[in-house]
């Protein structure tokens, strides 16, 4: 399965997050050892053990929400966080990427969904928050683009929709505020949904159950 998924997102120059949160250590090399090198999980204890684990040319990025307090313990290593919801967070991260000498890399989590659970920030708040210019004055942290996840439904013509939604705020925060060849990130779609995320702009996409079978109903 991974080397035909792979393949089909190569095709389409989208960048593939293997997600293998819950999976054990062994499951990733297998994955490693096939050429995957960029991972991604969602909870910061199994992140770190994971990295001290495996090869260390592996890019690790955390895709699930993220505690101010526990900033710490992924800052030395971590290549893309891709839940930034507030600006709080923001600045925790650039103040850790400073302790540990870094520029840590970061996508903006916007909330598309109309559902009532799903985190992220909301189109209005970003905008209010961007024109405050508090993000300009975080040194360490390099804002790479957007991240948002698409209601959990079968109405395929609702999820499309949301992904566009996205997609305009991508394309229109590009030229207003993030005129950067850095800011180029999409993270849009999972297993369920990554074709209909690529189709509506995503170029990248984070698929978990697909590559590594389904984690039963616990995430
Ligand atoms: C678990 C998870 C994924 C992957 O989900 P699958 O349906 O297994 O592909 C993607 N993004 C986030 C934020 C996740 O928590």
């Amino acid at each position: 399965m991974y080397l035909n998924i792979k393949e089909e997102l190569e095709q389409s120059q989208t960048t593939l997050v293997a997600v293998s949160k819950t999976k054990p250590i062994s499951s990733i090399q297998e994955m490693y050892d096939q050429g995957q090198r960029i991972f991604g999980e969602n909870r910061v204890q199994e992140l770190v053990e994971k990295q001290e684990a495996l090869p260390k040319d592996i890019e690790w990025h955390l895709i699930g929400s993220l505690q101010t307090n526990k900033v710490k313990f992924i800052a030395p290593f971590i290549s893309l966080i891709h839940s930034v919801d507030s600006l709080r967070l923001a600045q925790k991260i650039n103040d850790e990427a400073l302790k540990s000498d870094r520029v840590i890399d970061i996508l903006l989590q916007i909330k598309i969904a109309t559902e009532f659970s799903k985190q992220g920030m909301e189109p209005q708040v970003l905008t209010e928050l961007l024109d405050t210019a508090a993000f300009s004055k975080l040194p360490n942290i390099r804002i790479c683009g957007l991240m948002g996840m698409a209601s959990f439904t079968d109405d395929e013509a609702q999820v499309a929709k949301e992904f566009r939604s996205l997609q305009k705020i991508f394309t229109g925060l590009k030229e207003t505020h993030f005129p950067f060849a850095h800011f180029q990130h999409l993270s849009m779609g999972m297993s369920g949904d990554y074709k209909l995320a690529i189709e509506n702009g995503s170029n990248m996409v984070r698929i978990g159950s697909l590559l590594f079978g389904s984690r039963g109903n616990t995430n």
